[in-house]
C-alpha cells in the first residue's frame, strides 16, 4: 500500500503530514491505513499479576509473586496481592516483569540497510551508509525508522535515542519523527547533519532552530524530546573550528542535549576526548558515543565534566573499533548507557544480548568471573540508561508515580524453560522472542508476543520496496 509516496515529496511540512494522513485514512485497506495514520491503543487500567517483579529500584528490590498496577499511563502501585477492581489483569505467572529497556543511541534511519556492510572498504559500513543515505527520500526515512521502531517494541526497548545523521531536509526529518510518534515509543530525537555534507560546511542550523521552535507539534504528547546530533571536532580529519564551535554553541543556546561520536576507535581516535576537554566542549549536557580510545586521564575529564557515555559493543566489536571498557567508566563515576547504534553492523536490536556482551567483555578483560553482576548489567539497560538520557525521574524503574514503561518476559520458551536466577536469565538467555508484553507510557504495544499497534506485513513490504528503489538510485549492484 503506497497511497501518498509521490505526492508527499511535493507538499511541504505539516500540510504534507495532514494531507498524507487524510489520504491514508481513505485508503482501501482500512485497518492498515488506520495504523499508518498512527492510531495507538488507549491507556487503560492494567494489573500485571503474580510475576517475578524486578523493580530496579534500590528500596523496592525484587518482588516474587508481585503485581504492578498501572492507570492512565502511570504506575499506581507495586507490591503483592494488590487490589485493583476493574483493571484488566495480565497473568504474570512464570514471567519476569521489569522496566522497559532504554537504548541511548541508534541511527534508526539506516535500518533498511540491515546486515548490509560488506567485507571490504568500498562496501563497508561508512561507504554503504553514505551512498544510500544520499539517495533517501522522506518516505524511505519513515519506513526505515518504522522498521526500527517495530523491532524496538518487539525487543522490549521502550525508550530510544534516535540519532539522525541524515537530516537531508525538513521533510526527511519530519518523516523520521513521524515514524517515532506513531510507534508509541518514548525517546529523544537528535537532529544532525546530512550524509555527504562536507566537513567544512555547517549543518542546517536554521532547521534545527525551526524544529526547536515547533517542537510541541512533534513531541508525541510529551513522549519525544529534541537533541542535537553533533559531528564533534573530528571526522575523517579535523573539522574547522568555525564549524564545530558554531554547531555546538547553537545547540547549547537552545538548551538541547548534545551527542557526538568521539574516540570511536581504540587505535585511530586517540586524544579526541582530551581535545574536547581542552576546547571546553564537554559538560553535563554532552553524551559521548563509544569513547573506546579514552585513557584514564580522559575518563577523569569526562567524569569531572559530568558528560555521559553510550557504549555499543554490538557495532564496536563488528567494526574492529576495540574492546568496550564499561568498568573503567563506571569505576570513575561516569554515567553509562548502552546502545544499539545501528543494525547495519549489529544485525539486530537485542538489548539483552548487548548487556550480555558488556558484562562478558568486562569479566573477560578483568580475568574475573565476578567483575560485573548480571543485575548491574540490567541496571545499565534500564535505570542507568534512563539517567544518562535525563529521564530517571520519569522511567527506568518500577516505582509508584513513574510513567508505566514495563515489559514482561516469558520464561516458557525453549531457551529458558526453567526458572532460576531472574537477572541471570535475562542477561544470559533472553531474546526478543521471550518478550511477551510491552507497555510504553501505559499503552500495550506488544501482547502475547505480537505487536498490537503496528502491522508487520506492510512494514516489511514497504521496507523492501524502498530498499529496491534506493539500490537503483544509488546504482548499487
Ligand atoms: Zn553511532
Amino acid at each position: 500500500m503506497k497511497p501518498t509516496i509521490d505526492r508527499r515529496q511535493f507538499i511541504g511540512g505539516v500540510a504534507a503530514l495532514a494531507a498524507s494522513r487524510a489520504l491514508a485514512q481513505k485508503a482501501p485497506s482500512g485497518k492498515i491505513a488506520a495504523e499508518a495514520a498512527g492510531h495507538l491503543p488507549a491507556r487503560g487500567e492494567l494489573l500485571l499479576r503474580n510475576a517475578w517483579v524486578m523493580t530496579m529500584d534500590a528500596e523496592l528490590g525484587d518482588i516474587a509473586g508481585g503485581d504492578v498496577h498501572i492507570r492512565d499511563g502511570k504506575i499506581v502501585a507495586v507490591g503483592k496481592a494488590l487490589a485493583a477492581p476493574g483493571a484488566t489483569v495480565l497473568d504474570g505467572r512464570g514471567s519476569i516483569v521489569l522496566p522497559g529497556l532504554v537504548d541511548t543511541h541508534w541511527h534508526m534511519w539506516n535500518s533498511l540497510l540491515r546486515d548490509f556492510a560488506g567485507e571490504k572498504a568500498s562496501d563497508g559500513y561508512f561507504a554503504t551508509v553514505a551512498r544510500f543515505g544520499e539517495v533517501m527520500t522522506p518516505d524511505d526515512m519513515y519506513r526505515a525508522t518504522r522498521l526500527a521502531a517495530a523491532e524496538a517494541v518487539h525487543s522490549g526497548i521502550t525508550t530510544v535515542h534516535n540519532f539522525c545523521h541524515n537530516a537531508r531536509s525538513r521533510e526527511h526529518v519530519e518523516a523520521d519523527i513521524r515514524a517515532l510518534q506513531e510507534s508509541g515509543l518514548r525517546g529523544r530525537y537528535s537532529y544532525g547533519w546530512a550524509q555527504g555534507l562536507a566537513d567544512t560546511q555547517l549543518c542546517n542550523l536554521g532547521d534545527l532552530e525551526g524544529l526547536h521552535r515547533d517542537w510541541p507539534k512533534f513531541a508525541g504528547g510529551g513522549l519525544l524530546s529534541l537533541g542535537f546530533a553533533w559531528r564533534g571536532m573530528f571526522r575523517a580529519s579535523a573539522l574547522p573550528e568555525s564549524v564545530y564551535r558554531a554547531e555546538f554553541e547553537t545547540a547549547r543556546r537552545l538548551g538541547l542535549p548534545i551527542s557526538a561520536h568521539v574516540g570511536n576507535s581504540e587505535i585511530d581516535s586517540k586524544g579526541q576526548i582530551e581535545a574536547l576537554a581542552k576546547a571546553n566542549l564537554l559538560g553535563r549536557d554532552v553524551q559521548i558515543l563509544h569513547a573506546l580510545s579514552a585513557t584514564p586521564a580522559e575518563i577523569a575529564m569526562l567524569a569531572s565534566a559530568g558528560a555521559t557515555v553510550s557504549l555499543s559493543p554490538g557495532t564496536e566489536l563488528r567494526m574492529g573499533y576495540g574492546i568496550t571498557k564499561a568498568g573503567d567508566f563506571l569505576d570513575a563515576g561516569v554515567q553509562v548507557g548502552v546502545s544499539v547504534d545501528n543494525t547495519v553492523l549489529a544485525g539486530d536490536a537485542n538489548m539483552f544480548a548487548l548487556l550480555k556482551m558488556i558484562r562478558n567483555i568486562e569479566n573477560g578483560r578483568s580475568h574475573n568471573e565476578y567483575k560485573m553482576s548480571a543485575r548491574r548489567a540490567l541496571e545499565l539497560g534500564t535505570i542507568d540508561g534512563a539517567r544518562s538520557l535525563g529521564l530517571d525521574a520519569t522511567i527506568g524503574s518500577l516505582k509508584p508515580g513513574k510513567r508505566a514503561d514495563v515489559i514482561m518476559i516469558s520464561t516458557q520458551r525453549l531457551n529458558m524453560g526453567v526458572f532460576t536466577d531472574p537477572a541471570h536469565m535475562l542477561v544470559e538467555s533472553a531474546q526478543a522472542e521471550n518478550v511477551d508484553t510491552v507497555i510504553a507510557d501505559g499503552r500495550i504495544l506488544k501482547r502475547a508476543g505480537k505487536l498490537t499497534a503496528m502491522a508487520t506485513a506492510p512494514i516489511f513490504a514497504d521496507a523492501a520496496a524502498s530498499l529496491e528503489a534506493m539500490r537503483k538510485r544509488a546504482n548499487w549492484r
